[in-house]
Parts: structure tokens; sequence; C-alpha cells
């Protein structure tokens, strides 16, 4: 085994760096649950690659699945060439996801991130409406490149780009005064208001749980009454399931407990099932306008990853046992965060399936927290406006045992940090 000298990095990577800060070791190998660092010490994984591995590290189906692909020859990279591994997938996602859910949405593949699957859907959206202005949510993450950070909340982040961003309007989350916003009416009223200035938007873009906005979760019947606002303004909507989906909350796509149909989706994460790069932008087949070449990109088909995504399609998603999975597993979850509310004071809990946050009045103490979980060799990441709050996104495919054994790590922390 290789090991490397970690002054490597502080010598020639951009300070830019930042989960390598969070977790100060140099890590080799991982499987299932767990990584392993140079020095062979073993860490539980409760971040799952930012919800990327959501199946886990080199899970043994999809590991032999691509060991196979390559070991054949099988095409790594073909632009968006017709190849097998695509069209495997393509036919694979439409019968295990689309039909069952009676959806029919056209599939985009945008480009290798989120971010891709965010400006493509931004872009369409002023496409098909010949409207320029977005509106976007509170403490919204929607990725780094131009667009997608336009509608990004996040200040610190905003920053980052230095220069004026696309134009979008942010509106109060739902969660934003404490859940009591019941309709849009509000909404609709600025929009008639000639004084108000503003522009009748191409787009609503909404996350059902913002994940880096600090675990904030929207109501069912929020989401159901903007969907409706939507409708009858006719302003395309767009949910970016890129953290949310594949099966994080208790169901394939995030906004299937809501009962609403989106226009226009987006997906990355974990759709290859295996960490590899792979985004979907999804849309109803009428906003199928773009002609062909309109937007291209090099990296538009991850052939390797087509595979291990269809794997992960016909083995997680043929019946619905990771979705009771993910509902048992999130209500653990949730049981241990309320034991803790109810044994300190100043934390509260929020989440939905296997995302679940535990929020600190004292926002300084979450980074504490996730500072002690990383020396007793769980890895765990602070989210929010002010880094407040301990977000867990756990492999949905991770052990009770092991879903047990790092709750009590967490527990641990929470007590030598606030007990
Ligand atoms: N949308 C959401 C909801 C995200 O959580 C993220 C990544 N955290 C992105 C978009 C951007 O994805 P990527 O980092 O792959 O570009």
């Amino acid at each position: 085994d290789q090991t490397v000298d970690d002054s490597v990095f502080a010598q020639h990577e951009s300070e830019v760096r930042s989960y390598c800060r969070s977790w100060p070791t140099v890590f080799t190998r991982a499987s299932g649950s767990w990584l392993t660092d140079q020095s062979g010490r073993q860490y539980l994984d409760f971040f799952a690659g930012a919800g990327s591995l959501n199946y886990g590290h080199n899970h043994p189906v999809m590991k032999s699945a691509l060991l196979d692909y390559i070991s054949e020859d099988g095409i790594t990279h073909g632009l968006d060439m017709a190849t097998v591994a695509k069209g495997r997938f393509i036919e694979t996602f439409a019968e295990k996801i689309l039909v069952p859910r009676g959806l029919d949405y056209k599939i985009q593949f945008p480009g290798p991130t989120g971010t891709n699957a965010v400006e493509a859907a931004l872009k369409l959206a002023r496409k098909v409406t010949g409207r320029e202005s977005i509106i976007s949510f509170t403490n919204a993450f929607h990725g780094m490149t131009l667009g997608s950070l336009s509608v990004t909340g996040n200040s610190m982040k905003r920053a980052g780009a230095g220069i004026p961003l696309v134009h979008a309007t942010p509106m109060p989350f739902d969660n934003y005064f404490g859940g009591v916003v019941e309709d849009f009416a509000w909404f609709e009223r600025v929009l008639d208001d000639s004084g108000s200035g503003l522009n009748r938007p191409a787009a609503v873009i909404v996350e059902t749980v913002q994940g880096e906005g600090g675990v904030n979760v929207a109501r069912a019947e929020w989401l159901r009454a903007l969907s409706e606002l939507c409708q009858r303004r006719d302003i395309l909507l767009i949910v970016d399931d890129v953290q949310m989906g594949c099966g994080r909350t208790g169901e394939f796509f995030s906004f299937e407990a809501a009962g609403i149909t989106p226009d226009i989706v987006t997906l990355s994460k974990s759709i290859s099932g295996y960490g590899l790069p792979l985004a979907l932008t999804l849309f109803k087949s009428d906003l199928d306008v773009w002609t062909p070449g309109e937007h291209n990109g090099t990296f538009r088909g991850n052939n390797p990853a087509f595979v291990t995504a269809t794997r992960t399609l016909e083995h997680f998603w043929s019946d619905d046992s990771l979705t009771r999975d993910v509902h048992a597993k999130g209500q653990a979850i949730h049981d241990a965060f309320t034991g803790l509310c109810e044994t300190y004071d100043g934390i509260s809990t929020r989440g939905r399936g296997m995302v679940q946050g535990l929020v600190f009045d004292e926002p300084t103490a979450a980074g504490k927290v996730c500072a002690s979980a990383f020396g007793a060799g769980l890895l765990a990441e602070t989210s929010g406006p002010s880094d407040e709050v301990v977000k867990l996104l756990p492999p949905l495919t991770i052990s009770h045992d092991d879903l047990d054994r790092g709750l009590a790590i967490l527990a641990d922390s929470v007590k030598e940090v606030i007990g």
C-alpha cells in the first residue's frame, strides 16, 4: 500500500479545499459505511459523500457490474453517443422509476454534476417561457456555477462569485417564519402589483428539504400550495432533488409524498449508486424544446456510471424494501435525537427519512460536536447558514448496529460539548 505525506495538500492544493479540514486525515479505502485512512484507522460514515453514496461505498452488486464492464472493454467515454450502457439505463429508469409513478418525463444528461442539472433546468425554463427571472428560496443551495449560485441563498457562497449574479428573487422557505404561511396569496398580490418591481418569473426552484441550508423541511401542504400557485400563474416548478432524491427521504423522488408533479426535476449525487458523476434533468415532454446541440458538453454520458446506476435500480428499486428500511432507520435517528433534545437544553431536531438534523442554539456547538465525533471515529458534517446544524446523511444501507454505534458516538460528543 502506498501512502502520501499529508503536507502535499497544504503545499500544492488551493486554500479553497474544505472537507479535508473537517476530517484531517488521508483516506485510502472504503467499504459499506466505513472508510479507512492511511494509518489503518476506520471511520463510520454518517455523511455518505454529501448524499452521493446512498448505497454505501463500493457496494458489491454494483462493483461486480463495473468490474465486468471494464474487463470487457465497455465504452468508458462516449460523448452523448448511443451506447448499450446508456440505453439500458434509460430503459431501466423508465421501467423502475418513471412508469410506476405515472411520470411522463423526458430525460436529459446535462453534464456530470448536480450544478449541471440545475443550469440546464434554469436555462430550459427561460427558453420555454421567454421570461428571465427565477424565484428561489431563503437558505437554498443549488450549486456553484453562476446560474445555480444565483438561486443559492448562502451569502458566503455567493460572495465567491465576486460579481453580480443572474436575476433571481428569494422568497421565504416554509420554515423561515416557522411554517405559518399557509398559501401564496401574498405572493400573487406582489406579482399583480405594477409597483412591486417583481417581474413574472420563468420558474420557481425549490428543494423539498434544504440539505445544505440546515435540514429545513417543507410541509407537504406548503409544497402543494406552491405547485398550485405555479400552475395557476403558468410558472414552471423545478424541484431540485440532487441531494434529497434517490431514496433519501424514504421515496425515490422527495416530492412524491406531497403528491405534486414538478415540471422539471434535477437528479445527481446518488443516481449512479456508486459515487460516480452522473446527472439528469427530467422535464415534461412538452418542454422538450431545445434543438440538437443547443445544450451540450463533453461529459454527458458517463457509461461506467450508467452501468452502476442500472444495477442500482434493478437491485434496490424493484420493490419497496429500501423505502421501508429508510422509514425505520429515519425513525431510529429521530428517536435518538429526540432523546438528546429532552436531555439537554439548547438543541432541537428536524428532518425527514434519513436526513436528520440536530440544531444547536449556540451555533459553534455543532462544529465542536462534529470535531469530537471525528476524534471518536465518526464522520458527520454541519450545515445551515451559521453551521448550527449537525446534518446526518448515513448510507441508506447502513446496518442497524452501525447506525446505533454512530448515534452513540454522537450522543457522547453532544454530552462532551454541551452536557
Ligand atoms: N442541488 C442541491 C440540492 C445540492 O445539495 C447540491 C450539492 N450539495 C447541488 C445542487 C450541486 O451539486 P454538485 O455539487 O454535484 O454540482
